[in-house]
């Protein structure tokens, strides 16, 4: 870590009510949020679902109808942006163009009459890997450099919490992909508390440690990348994170620790821990990448859930080969297949057996219309 930021700490956010409304529309509803401290937490939803008017809460740059702004345990509610300990990177980089990047970047330390200015600087270029352009201006740089630029120069003031709002959109996948593993470098060598707002959830998944699923001005479900995938507790999240088969299911009983739905007649397995509900209507969802598909005449071990069918499509999408199956019950599911080789594809028309680890399975209300 750089000397400067040695000794630099990140705060926690802590919303308490906070909602907005513009005249009659509700654009974020009161909500509670805690963001822990030295955590890169995003925000995820898809346009409109009230990420961004979260954010510039935080930031104070918009005045919440309700609640309390808490950053580091103080209350900033009343605050204006530039009292507040925060930071705010935006997708436009905002940089002066008639300004080298070393002044770029040091130009909030010397409008507070700071000193050690170089070293403060050199230190911050060499953080973002841009201490070689240190004499370029800003569009001799490209979009990725422009935006590191942005970075150095909003963490120069030492904020506690660094908030950027869809940072990467301007750039292109392969740029983009670069920088969300350059910011996830960043934040962890500097240790202060990052929040991000991003529609992209391979984004999100790739840098956050925790994840706000938001739709409609609402948080529908908070938690780290990986449980989020495999424990969604809504049909949003189970569409918005990934793709997942939703097979409509009635519960039928218990097997220990399992619950027994019924889909279309037949019977199949979901562990009780993986059902975010107790209703007797569900949906059972499955993700399209763990499920076997193998030709009805083969063997499948005893325990799997299984369901007959036939092969509708299948297409080779590179890492893996997708089928759409008709099961026998009438419902279509998605499967990825990436063990197989290229010419043992199973055609379209070809009777099937899916397959897959009651593990695997989990269980929506099915009174949510699926997204
Ligand atoms: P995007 O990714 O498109 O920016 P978002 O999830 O960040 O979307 P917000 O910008 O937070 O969404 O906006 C949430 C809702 O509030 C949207 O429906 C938007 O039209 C509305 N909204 C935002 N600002 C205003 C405003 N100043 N006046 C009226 N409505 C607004």
């Amino acid at each position: 870590m750089t000397d400067q930021l040695r000794d630099a700490t990140g705060g926690d956010v802590r919303l308490t009510g906070i909602g907005k409304t513009y005249g009659s529309f509700t654009a974020v509803h009161p909500l509670d949020l805690t963001v822990p401290q030295g955590s890169f937490f995003a925000l995820l939803g898809a346009s409109g679902c009230g990420k961004t008017t979260t954010l510039r809460m935080i930031a104070g740059l918009e005045e919440p109808t309700s609640g309390t702004v808490l950053i580091g345990g103080q209350d900033v509610t009343a605050l204006p942006p530039y009292k507040r300990p925060v930071n705010t990177v935006f997708q436009s980089y905002a940089l002066f163009p008639h300004l080298d990047i070393f002044e770029n970047v040091a130009f909030g330390l010397r409008r507070r009459g700071k000193k050690d200015v170089k070293k403060q600087v050199d230190e911050m270029l060499e953080l973002v890997e841009l201490g070689q352009y240190a004499r370029r201006k800003p569009h001799q740089l490209s979009g990725g450099q422009q935006q590191r630029v942005a970075v150095a120069r909003a963490l120069i003031n030492h904020p506690q919490v660094l908030l950027l709002d869809e940072p990467l959109g301007a750039l292109d996948l392969k740029l983009r992909r670069q920088m969300q593993l350059e910011l996830k470098r960043i934040q962890t060598e500097v240790g202060i508390t990052f929040v991000h707002v991003t529609h992209d959830q391979e984004e999100a998944m790739t840098m956050a440690d925790t994840i706000a699923v938001m739709n409609g001005g609402r948080v529908e479900q908070l938690g780290a990348p990986a449980e989020l995938y495999e424990n969604p507790a809504t049909t949003f999240v189970a569409n918005f994170l990934g793709q997942s088969n939703l097979l409509p299911a009635e519960v039928t009983g218990g097997a220990g620790e399992d619950l027994l739905v019924s889909v279309a007649g037949t019977r199949l397995a979901v562990p009780r821990a993986r059902c975010a509900t107790g209703a007797e209507r569900v949906h059972l969802g499955v993700r399209p990448e763990k499920i076997t598909i193998t030709h009805a005449t083969e063997q499948v071990a005893e325990g799997r859930n299984k369901l007959a069918g036939t092969v509708l499509d299948s297409s080779f999408i590179g890492v893996s080969t997708q089928y759409v199956v008709r099961t026998d019950g009438g419902q279509e599911v998605t499967v990825f297949e990436q063990n197989m080789e290229r010419d043992a594809r199973i055609v379209p028309g070809a009777a099937v057996q899916l397959h897959w680890n009651p593990a695997h399975s989990f269980a929506l209300d099915a009174a949510q219309a699926i997204d």
